[in-house]
């Protein structure tokens, strides 16, 4: 088997540098996610999904999926038949990563929030979910039934009432989306599951799609508020387009780790960490960040040697020699916290002596994985938390997904008279120093009748 050489993973020296945030954001290995090469087909897509529905979500199964469909509506029966036949171990995999993302999902409903003001004024921020969401499962080289259990658990514990789920159609299942997905959305409750993927799938949720007349209504796809879930660069280029038109959550590109370590690591835990995140694809990116050299060279050996034995090791292989991974040495950990700060990684892992104390001091990442025992693979199944996260740097904005993706707030404003009575002065003062007297006449004239 083929192995990485000990040699061939990147190394960014730092040591003794102090470049400022830019400085350092433009040094760092990243892999650009380039929507500009998939915009121009991508913005075909959607213009045919919209102008010839149905038949041009069958066009586009048949050229990327190789398969016939006249609809994409799943049949209840393959979905019941899909959990009925499903792997007892499996299930009961499913079952744990369904209930402790429930869990999770549960504490982080918001509570609305009433501020009081004189004479009984007040003002409620009320949260209210979004009436119907789509929700998209990747399934192009792998099978991610994962997704399903990321995407819709925090959509149902936020009260959304409608959930539509699409995943591309196999060919090896009939046309059907893996059974796997469609398993796992029936444990979940998730009965409209649509087989269409790629950017078809986000114009589809986007604009809805109807069936012509005389055929069955059941089978049109209403459009969604909200389109979710991470997917390949046709799916995040659609969803860049169609944002406007709908909420999304965070662009999904290529998946990253980074680790914080320091002398006292163990080595083989970081290769094989780094690995996992390596397997996903060739453009995967794989970053540590330490101070010591010592274990800097020992996880290169130890990358070597556990490249030789893991399954897909060619774009393991690939992704850790890429410029996008590299082995970063910095002076301390004060300074690997600032580096990774910056770089604001889509997994970070921290491996250092009291790694709660430094976890406490990242302002930037999709999600922080702390000590020995908290791998990102446990975050990817089992953990409780959301493996939707934000990539390419984003976590700098943008936050993984959650209940709050599937909400939003309405502010409620409810003023007594005599509340009204308090401020209008400064109302009508503050709109004529706008030039808006009409905004302090609608003031104004609530108070005629005292004046007279
Ligand atoms: P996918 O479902 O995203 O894409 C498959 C679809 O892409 C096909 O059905 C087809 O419609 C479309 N497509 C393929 N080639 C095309 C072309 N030339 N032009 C237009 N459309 C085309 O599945 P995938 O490709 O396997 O990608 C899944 C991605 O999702 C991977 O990058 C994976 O790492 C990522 N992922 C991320 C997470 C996460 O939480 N961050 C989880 C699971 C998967």
């Amino acid at each position: 088997a083929s192995t990485v050489p000990f040699s061939a993973l990147d190394t960014l020296d730092l040591r003794g540098t102090r470049l400022d945030h830019a400085g350092l954001k433009a040094t760092l290995p990243r892999a650009e996610l380039n929507f500009a090469t998939a915009a121009e087909a991508v913005e075909t897509i959607i213009a045919s999904v919209r102008a010839e529905g149905f038949a041009a979500l069958a066009a586009l199964a048949k050229r990327f999926d190789g398969v016939e469909q006249e609809y994409t509506r799943v049949p209840a029966e393959a979905i019941d038949a899909a959990l009925e036949n499903l792997d007892p171990a499996i299930r009961a995999g499913l079952e744990e990563s369904i209930s402790r993302a429930r869990d999770f999902s549960a504490a982080q409903v918001p509570g609305d929030t009433t501020t009081s003001y004189p004479q009984g004024a007040t003002v409620t921020q009320r949260w209210v979910p979004v009436r119907r969401v789509g929700l998209y499962v990747p399934g192009g080289l792998a099978v991610y039934p994962s997704s399903v259990i990321m995407n819709a658990v925090p959509a149902l514990a936020a009260g959304v009432g409608s959930l539509a789920l699409a995943s591309p159609p196999q060919k090896e299942f009939g046309g059907l989306p893996h059974p796997t997905i469609l398993a796992a959305a029936k444990l979940l409750g998730v009965t409209e599951v649509h087989a269409m993927g790629g950017a078809q799938a986000i114009a589809a949720f986007a604009y809805g799609v109807q069936v012509p007349e005389g055929a069955d209504p059941a089978l049109s796809i209403e459009p969604v508020d909200v389109v979710t879930g991470p997917g390949n660069l046709f799916v995040a280029t659609a969803k860049r387009l169609v944002k406007g038109v709908v909420g999304i959550d965070a662009e999904a590109g290529p998946t990253e780790i980074a680790i914080i370590a320091d002398a006292a690591a163990n080595p083989a835990y970081i290769a094989a960490d780094m690995i996992s995140q390596a397997e996903h694809a060739p453009d995967s990116a794989a970053v540590l960040i330490t101070d010591s050299t010592e274990l800097a060279t020992a996880v290169r050996g130890a990358l070597e040697i556990q490249t030789g034995t893991t399954k897909h090791s060619e774009r393991v292989i690939t992704a850790l020699t890429g410029t996008q991974s590299a082995i970063i040495l910095v002076d301390g950990i004060d300074e690997a916290v600032r580096v990774a700060n910056v770089y604001a990684a889509e997994h970070l892992e921290i491996l250092t002596v009291e790694p709660a104390s430094v976890a406490a001091r990242i302002t930037s990442a999709g999600a922080v994985f702390v000590g020995e025992n908290s791998p990102v693979s446990l975050g990817d199944y089992c953990a409780g938390s959301n493996h939707v996260l934000p990539t390419s740097g984003t976590a700098a904005f943008a936050s993984g997904l959650n209940v709050n993706t599937f909400l939003k707030a309405i502010q409620v404003i409810d003023y007594p008279r005599a509340a009204l009575s308090e401020v209008a002065g400064h109302v009508i003062t503050l709109a004529n120093a706008e030039d808006l007297p009409a905004h302090g006449d609608a003031v104004a004239i609530r108070f005629a009748a005292d004046d007279a």
